[in-house]
């Protein structure tokens, strides 16, 4: 089937009216950050905070109409507090997937507390002070080595701290935290995370075998996250790291969307600066409005566990001249050593396995500069009005 045009979607939309105006949404100026991805269909409907209530029915009829189109698989729709002044085009609805239709979908008003809401409007999930998503232009740069290793960092400066595998396609904080067995649960509700190293772990890997391909579909994609998210009992946590999954397509477009996330930290090495990857990580941030705290460049040079020489094989450096030029801050780097490679694969983390080291000091110091950009940006949100998502 023919995928369905944003202009066929407005077309349908010039039909959908605002009760109290009797105009039609397009024309009423209304829409905002029309999605259309693979038949999947998101946008966001601005309107006065004080009339969502009474405009849900709109918004059903909104997200029905644009179901009912030729071409469309799912169908996502959110009211959104209007903005003062601003353009049409952010801050962005949900995600294209889920939706209307989908299979395993829920709506924002359908998620208890969370959801589109709170993504929205900036605050956390419960208990949870805030999110820091570790993400990368591409996979096998090292952002799940960095992810704990900067979990734990957090950690030794005495932080409390858990941590999320949300790379569902390769998920590796059991291994590399050195966590086996599975999570229960004690009402029946919630997942108790795994624990080690003093800090909470949850992973897709706890409850699937590491040899079992999945495949997962947006929507699965989607509840599988959010359940890792929000059906398990963190507790008080100062910082939730997500490890992302790696790229930038529509998984994690998703995540950066619907889960409240404070702020990121992009991972790249050297040639992946080269490639431009990592630009289209930060540029993926940017674009659902959440800040970069900065970049991290692993595998920065090389330490020769012989001679001690370092190398600088991959031009070293890249990173911070990029993030310079991109306007975001430079967080530290990593070199390319085989302890970091060994002690992570094994389940002892550099950070906690040698802590007097160089690489836990560097990680550390990334971890630093990670939790002052949380306060800053937490401190910056208080001071701003809120973003209210209304529905
Ligand atoms: P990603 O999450 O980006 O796919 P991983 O963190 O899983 O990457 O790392 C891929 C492999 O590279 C792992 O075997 C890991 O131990 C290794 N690795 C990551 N960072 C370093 C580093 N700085 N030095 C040596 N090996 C590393």
């Amino acid at each position: 089937m023919a995928e369905v045009s944003e202009q066929q979607i407005i077309d349908a939309l010039g039909n959908v009216k605002d009760p109290d105006s009797g105009k039609d949404v397009v024309a009423s100026g209304m829409i905002s950050g029309l999605q259309v991805k693979d038949g999947h269909v998101a946008f966001a409907i601005e309107v006065d905070p004080a009339r969502g209530a009474a405009l849900e029915p709109m918004r059903k009829e909104a997200e029905k109409t644009v179901f009912d189109l030729p071409g469309v698989l799912t169908a996502t729709v959110v009211l959104t507090a209007e903005r003062t002044g601003g353009g049409s085009t952010e801050p962005g609805p949900p995600p294209p997937q889920g939706g209307h239709g989908g299979p395993g979908h829920s709506h924002g008003q359908d998620q208890g507390p969370g959801g589109q809401q709170l993504a929205q409007a900036g605050q956390t999930i419960p208990g949870v002070n805030a999110i820091v998503a570790v993400a990368s232009g591409k996979g096998g740069v090292g952002k799940s080595t960095t992810a704990v290793n900067l979990a734990l960092g957090l950690a030794a400066a005495g932080h409390k701290v858990g941590l999320m595998d949300a790379d569902i396609y390769g998920p590796s904080m059991p291994r590399m935290m050195g966590i086996s067995g599975q999570p229960v649960s004690d009402d029946g509700k919630t997942l108790q995370p795994m624990e080690n190293y003093g800090i909470k772990v949850m992973s897709i890997g706890f409850l699937v075998d590491e040899d079992t391909p999945m495949i997962w579909r947006g929507p699965m994609v989607q509840s599988a996250l959010e359940q890792m998210m929000r059906d398990v009992n963190w507790g008080e946590l100062d910082v939730l790291i997500v490890d992302m999954p790696p790229g930038t397509g529509d998984a994690q477009l998703t995540m950066a969307q619907r889960v409240p996330v404070t702020g990121a930290v992009i991972v790249s090495t050297p040639q992946d600066i080269a490639l431009l990857d990592a630009r289209k990580g930060l540029n993926m941030f940017r674009k659902v409005d959440v800040p970069v705290f900065g970049i991290v460049e692993n595998m920065s040079y090389f330490n020769c566990p012989h001679c001690g020489e370092r190398s600088e094989i991959f031009s070293h450096g890249g990173a911070k001249t990029e993030a310079e030029r991109l306007g975001c801050d430079f967080l530290g780097e990593i070199p390319l050593d085989i302890e970091i490679r060994s002690t992570s694969d094994s389940g002892h983390p550099i950070v906690v396995s040698q802590p007097d080291g160089a690489h836990a000091k560097s990680y550390r110091f990334i971890a630093d500069a990670v939790w002052q950009k949380i306060g800053q940006t937490l401190a910056a949100r208080e001071a701003d009005a809120p973003k209210i998502v209304i529905q």
